[in-house]
């Protein structure tokens, strides 16, 4: 029997106004090229200014996930030659980096949860586009100089459902603190994932994969199934120091398989040393004070959820994943409503209608509407039903809830007077079936009820006509 061991290293985009060391912006998808200057060019003489709001934004992460945030961090120069990287160096920090030793919890769905060691998150300058156009590449430097955070874990995860909560979970912290869009398709989070795999019992760690820029949480579960599966079979049938060796791999989703990104003999040897156009990277107190100040984290908002609202966890958990539907929930609750329905009716009704690539942040309705609507169910204007007839409209055409009420007719019924006339009617037209309820068949009350839905076209409140119906029928 096999244990997994995995370790993940997430390269973070922040979404700072002005690239890493010099002061030009950071939107890549303008022409090509047209964000550059000597600086991120690597023209010869330009020196790298380091953009204080990267450390601003260190700190948050470093704050959010416990660790301790160095006041003092040094950049380093990593050699390597890559077309799309006009230094043939990364500045990166390998000896000191800004953040260590933290941690972040990943809760399973029994409720229980495990802690998985973070050992460092380091600054360092992304590299610019190859442009592969037919026989002919082409190099974007738009995205060269641009910040990352490259945060490292320790290898504590144990299986690909640890990695894929690991990853969910780091990607809503960053984007609770808002630091990075964290677009995973546009490459603004991307995650290289470490795989390997021992003897159930042994202490020691095996040779490491590395499987690159893995750009959807389903996709990193995949990788990691499949290689874990050629490095058992490579075990089992005997060819484990042959095969399995320290290599990056590259995921094919649609072969579902990983493949060599470079022969063995290609291996880089990345020759480490002190930047020598830097100079040291200080927080001042003063910048540590403002940034280690950081908003409620998903946990948190949870867990004030659950005290607050009374709400179930797993209703909490859903909620509190993503800062959009959180902040949505907020907004329908300041309606004035209870969180239950606004769970149910946000969770269920909404979402359930969000087709075509819609999302909470694209809906067609807005969480003020949304909170709206839910409250004339609880105001008793219109019934739950009605309610799903004024969403279905909404969705379609941009309305204002009560004049949606207005123009469908759903305003429910009431005027007690107008609906016990009703009743009266139908019990009179009805005689003999009133005869046999009281008599003790009381599942004719649901035919009294029915009737009266119709009558009234659906506009009776359903609780009212019942309590009306076991009065009158006595
Ligand atoms: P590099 O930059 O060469 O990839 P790092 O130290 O930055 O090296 O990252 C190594 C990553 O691999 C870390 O996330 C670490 O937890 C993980 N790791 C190290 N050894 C193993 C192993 N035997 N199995 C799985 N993951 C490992
Ligand atoms: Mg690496
Ligand atoms: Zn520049």
């Amino acid at each position: 029997m096999f244990e997994v061991v995995i370790g993940l290293e997430v390269h973070v985009q922040l979404n700072t106004e002005t690239k890493l060391f010099c002061s030009c912006p950071t939107s890549f998808n303008d022409r090509p090229n047209v964000n550059t200057c000597p600086t991120c060019l690597a023209l010869p003489g330009a020196l790298p200014v380091l953009n204080k709001s990267v450390l601003e934004k260190s700190i948050m992460l470093g704050t959010a996930i416990g660790a301790t945030v160095n006041r003092t961090s040094f950049f380093d120069r990593k050699s390597y030659f890559y077309p799309d990287s006009p230094t043939s160096y990364q500045i990166t920090q390998l000896y000191t980096p800004v953040v260590e030793h933290g941690t972040l919890d990943i809760d399973f769905e029994d409720g229980s949860s495990k802690k998985i060691r973070i050992n460092r998150a380091h600054i360092e300058a992304d590299a610019g586009k190859n442009i592969h156009d037919g026989a002919i590449s082409k190099v974007d430097l738009n995205r060269a100089g641009t910040p990352l955070l490259e945060i490292v874990s320790e290898p504590d995860m144990r299986s690909a459902e640890d990695a894929v909560l690991y990853v969910k979970k780091l990607h809503s912290i960053v984007r609770y603190l808002d630091i990075s869009n964290a677009n995973m398709q546009e490459g603004s989070f991307r995650v290289d994932v470490n795989v390997s795999i021992r003897p159930k019992g042994d202490e020691k760690l095996y040779t490491r994969v590395e499987i690159k820029n893995i750009n959807s949480f389903r996709f990193i579960q995949q990788a990691i199934e499949v290689e874990v599966e050629r490095q058992v079979n490579a075990w089992e049938d005997g060819v484990y120091e042959d095969e399995i060796y320290q290599e990056t791999r590259l995921f094919d989703q649609v072969k579902q398989e990983t493949r060599s990104m470079r022969g063995k003999e290609e291996a880089a040897d990345y020759r480490y040393f002190p930047e020598p156009d830097l100079l040291k990277a200080v927080i001042p107190d003063a910048m540590f004070e403002t940034f280690s100040k950081i908003p409620e984290l998903p946990d948190e908002k949870k867990s004030r959820f659950i005290t607050e609202f009374g709400m179930r966890e797993y209703d909490a958990a859903v909620i509190t994943a993503d800062l959009e539907t959180a902040h949505f929930f907020e907004i329908m609750l300041a309606e004035g409503i209870t969180a239950k329905n606004a769970v149910t009716w946000l969770t269920v009704e909404l979402q359930g209608r969000l087709k075509g690539g819609l999302n909470i942040t694209t809906s067609p309705v807005s969480a003020k509407t949304m909170g709206t609507l839910v409250k004339r169910i609880e105001d008793k204007t219109i019934s739950g039903k009605a309610a799903k007839q004024v969403l279905d409209h909404l969705i379609e055409n941009d309305a204002e809830v009560d004049a949606v009420i207005e123009e469908l007719g759903l305003k429910q019924m009431n005027d007690t007077g107008a609906l016990e006339k009703i009743i009266d009617e139908i019990i009179a037209n009805n005689e003999d079936k009133a005869e046999q309820y009281r008599g003790g068949k009381e599942k004719l009350l649901g035919f009294f009820v029915g009737q009266t839905m119709k009558a009234s076209k659906g506009t009776a409140n359903p609780q009212t006509v019942n309590e009306m119906l076991k009065a009158k029928l006595g």
